[in-house]
């Protein structure tokens, strides 16, 4: 018998990187954690274990500890890596850029100068659509020209021009960019999901915490976009698709396949609007809202060509918007304060 093939997750603890362990789980890898606990609680380890029924594996510590990610990865024969570890919030990456930089770049910097000393040259990389700026047309195809409004996206789009420099230079290196648009939703088991500190920034969150009484009322940034309804429109996708995308992208890198680039979406649009109504829908709670100014740096409409995840990896999702509020729901129902006051220990 073959022994599993252990795979790193740095930021494992996060809302992607937590479902993406569960998905490597159950497809028979050996997911390991790293994870510095910054922006993710510990007790989302005592989850993992009762989804899994196994020993989760966790290293807390920074993906910018490079002698830390070197040794981990000695110890555990790391066969490939899932890079998730990095700051995400847009509106704080324009008032604190130098943190952005430092962390989202310094700790992919790390990373690959840690796995240089290791034999394993097989990385996954979480980018996301913001690589795409305001899109000239619908949907976006991988080959559309790249730009970014603000410090995150920069960042995310330095990192995808890392991982070619070092693919350039060494055929060895198999990467696998997923550019993320929307995730959203939750385990089935209502025993994981989204949990951001503070004031959530993105719309599911926000919907689920005015859902459970936590705050009076939704926002609705801007009602004269150009899309039918006028409000902006997203490529939402079930955290779940999500995690299957990584799976399938680790199996690929791992039986050879050449590195890609693909859009992780569902490939179609969904309004502020449908969103309310489907979450109404599926969770039975009045989602009371008043329309706002637009948020800066909003785009009206950005959703996927999803067929190239489908053509190079046999991946798609199969989730529907109803199954994403369903399950954001439960998830937040069941934890109302996210996993805040739950013992840490494993
Ligand atoms: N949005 C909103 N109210 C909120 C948060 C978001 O109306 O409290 C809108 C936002 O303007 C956008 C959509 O919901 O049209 C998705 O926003 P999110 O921040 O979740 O994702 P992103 O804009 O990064 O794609």
């Amino acid at each position: 018998m073959t022994h599993p093939a252990s795979i790193l997750l740095t930021g494992g603890a996060g809302y992607i990187g937590s479902h993406t362990f569960v998905a490597l789980a159950q497809a028979g890898f050996t997911p390991v954690i790293l994870d510095d606990f910054s922006t993710s609680n510990r007790a989302v380890l005592n989850r993992l274990q009762r989804i899994t029924s196994q020993p989760v594996l966790c290293q807390q510590g920074s993906v910018a500890d490079r002698v830390l990610v070197h040794d981990l990865m000695q110890r555990h024969s790391i066969a490939a890596v899932i890079h998730f570890a990095g700051f995400k919030a847009v509106g704080e990456s324009v008032a604190q850029p130098l943190k952005y930089y430092d962390n989202n770049l310094g700790g992919m910097m790390a990373l690959l100068r840690a796995m240089e000393r290791t034999p394993c040259r097989t990385l996954v990389f979480s980018s996301s659509a913001t690589v795409y700026g305001d899109p000239a047309s619908l949907p976006i195809t991988e080959n559309f020209p790249r730009s970014h409004t603000n410090p995150y996206g920069h960042t995310k789009l330095v990192c995808e021009d890392m991982l070619a420099a070092v693919r350039e230079s060494n055929p060895a290196w198999r990467t696998g960019v997923l550019r993320y648009f929307n995730p959203t939703g939750a385990h089935p088991s209502g025993l994981i999901g989204e949990d951001p500190t503070g004031l959530p920034n993105n719309l599911m969150p926000y919907v689920t915490q005015v859902a459970v009484g936590k705050r009076p009322f939704l926002n609705i940034y801007g009602q004269d976009y150009a899309t039918p309804d006028g409000t902006g429109v997203r490529d939402y996708i079930h955290i779940q698709d999500l995690a299957q995308a990584h799976v399938a992208a680790v199996q690929a890198l791992l039986k050879g396949a050449d590195s890609f680039t693909v859009n992780v979406g569902i490939g179609q649009g969904h309004s502020v609007l449908d969103v309310v109504r489907a979450f109404e829908q599926a969770s039975g709670k009045p989602v009371p809202y008043r329309f706002a100014a637009r948020r800066a740096g909003d785009v009206a409409q950005c959703y996927a060509d999803a067929s190239l995840a489908k053509r190079l990896l046999n991946w798609h999702a199969t989730h529907t918007l109803a199954a994403m509020c369903a399950d954001a729901w439960r998830w937040q129902s069941n934890n109302p304060d996210g996993y805040a006051n739950e013992p840490a220990s494993v």
